[in-house]
């Protein structure tokens, strides 16, 4: 990350002085900011063959409150088609709006399809680190590669993010983030504070600023566009649609899921409108030209509360209700039609919760797929049709990690393949570490089940290509130090199984 001071980023204007627009947008004053206001740093997010989210979100005083008048800011942001901004391609003012916790989400169109861009934000004397960006390919040709990362849980006090430090240093086209960005709760160490329980959206503004102001997460957003999903504890442990982990009424958790899904907004580089109150669907469809269709889903806002209660108990009737949803009805109708008329090579379901068989003894965890049996057989049904091809599934939630075949009948391995299973491990979040290895024997005895790792913490890398799908479990071998090194754990090779029936299409 570099900052640069008002003479030297006024002297790089300088050589676009013949630039029309220009002069309405040069950098804004100050408006009062006494202190630099970059201190969250730069994302972007859910690229398109013409356009790319990107966002800043200005707080002087980031732990503090934000640090700034109950005014707009005007903010001034470039693009460049290379890193040092010699061929500055756009240069346009925003509003930091106060009702927006002075976050900006600038939905840039007018790129070009398949290619890397730089950004950088300016106010009064300062300049925000640069941000590298791309775009997607075009929608109607196959790309040779798709390279994406994967991550989730990063309890802040749990760890440091050297997980993050080293993925920013990937060679990657995008990262998904599949939920647990935050922790709404409290407590103190083994390595980081975080203040009390978060409630109110000033509170969640304020962990959202505690945990962007970490360097090394800055550095992976600036590194690549992300795409992201949430899970529970952006609002609360385990919560389900409109009820809160107890089951309390309704009437008092939406407010508070309301505040939740606000700051999430606020947060994150996504194309989504505001939310106006205590819906946010946020389920959405990328693409990769024909390569993959990326399907970002929402385990948590639609489903139905976990049966027979949230953690590991034995199956019950409750479980077995064919009106049981872990997507909502809206969603998973969605989910069909896109995926039977997907003609994209790979379907890439970026999700939050084990969905493969976690089953250990006769426990199962009723916050997981697991406990939703009835609407996962829909899904790995859809998957077996001919008329979609080479499903992915990614998931995260657990903090700790496998790779899986998903059979049809998930526990049955005479039944046919029909999917894949990446689970990431968690960033920085802790897995209980006596239990580790007992956990990583189960799973290991299950012929479908090829690598686990409850011991380390990291995140998944991913390479796509028209024929094949290479993983790799990168692991840092520490979370309790500021620095660690990565190393690849394990490394997942699948063959690209038939094209869909509606697939094809000539290289991009
Ligand atoms: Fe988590
Ligand atoms: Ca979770």
């Amino acid at each position: 990350m570099f900052t640069m001071t008002r003479r030297s980023f006024l002297g790089g204007l300088a050589a676009f002085a013949v630039l029309p627009t220009l002069r309405e947008c040069a950098v804004p004053d100050a408006q009062g900011i006494s202190a630099y206001p970059f201190t969250l740093g730069v994302g972007s997010g859910d690229p398109l063959p013409d356009g790319v989210v990107l966002w800043t979100r200005l707080a002087p005083d980031p732990i503090g409150g934000g640090g700034l008048p109950n005014e707009p800011i005007s903010v001034l942001w470039e693009v460049a088609t290379d890193p040092d901004f010699d061929e500055v391609i756009n240069r346009t003012g925003a509003l930091a709006r106060p009702d927006r916790g002075y976050a900006i989400h600038k939905d840039l169109r007018g790129l070009e399809p398949d290619r890397w861009y730089w950004y950088r934000f300016s106010v009064g004397d300062w300049v925000s680190p640069v941000g590298r960006t791309r775009t997607a390919p075009a929608v109607d040709c196959v790309p040779g590669q798709l390279r994406f990362g994967l991550a989730t849980c990063q309890n802040y006090r749990h760890g440091y993010y050297t997980a993050h430090a080293n993925l920013a240093n990937e060679d990657l086209d995008l990262v998904f983030h599949v939920g647990d960005y935050i922790y709404e709760s409290s407590g103190q160490g083994p390595v980081r504070p975080t203040p009390g329980v978060a409630t109110t959206l000033e509170d969640y503004r304020a962990r959202y600023a505690l945990y962007r102001s970490d360097p090394d997460l800055q550095a992976a957003h600036a590194a690549f566009p992300w795409v992201v999903t949430w899970d529970d504890h952006e609002v609360e442990d385990n919560y389900a649609a409109d009820l809160d982990k107890h089951g309390n009424d309704p009437a008092t958790f939406l407010p508070r899921r309301a505040a939740a899904y606000r700051a999430w907004w606020e947060n994150q580089a996504t194309r989504l409108p505001p939310p106006t109150g205590p819906d946010l669907p946020i389920h959405r469809r990328l693409r990769w030209g024909r390569l993959a269709d990326l399907w970002v889903l929402d385990t948590r806002q639609y489903r139905s509360n976990q049966p027979c209660g949230d953690g590991g108990a034995p199956l019950c009737d409750d479980n077995f209700d064919p009106e049981l949803t872990m997507l909502g009805d809206a969603q998973e109708a969605w989910l069909t039609d896109g995926l039977l008329s997907s003609e994209a090579r790979w379907n890439v379901l970026a999700q939050q919760v084990v969905f493969g068989d976690m089953q250990i003894g006769t426990a199962v965890n009723h916050d997981q797929w697991d406990g939703y049996p009835l609407a996962r057989q829909r899904l790995l049904d859809l998957f077996a049709s001919e008329d979609v091809a080479n499903p992915v599934v990614l998931s995260g939630d657990l903090h700790a990690a496998f790779a899986a075949d998903l059979h049809q009948q998930v526990q049955d391995p005479t039944t046919p393949v029909v999917a894949t299973e990446l689970l990431t491990p968690s960033i920085s979040s802790n897995f209980n570490p006596d239990a580790a290895p007992l956990w990583e024997n189960l799973m290991m005895q299950r012929p479908y089940v090829h690598h686990a790792n409850g011991t380390n913490r990291g995140y998944v890398t991913c390479r796509l290509t028209p024929d094949a799908l290479d993983a790799r479990w990168r692991y840092v071998e520490t979370v309790t130090e500021p620095t660690s090194a990565v190393f690849t754990g394990f490394e997942l090779h699948r063959v690209a199984g038939p094209a869909a029936p509606a697939g094809g299409g000539a290289a991009c």
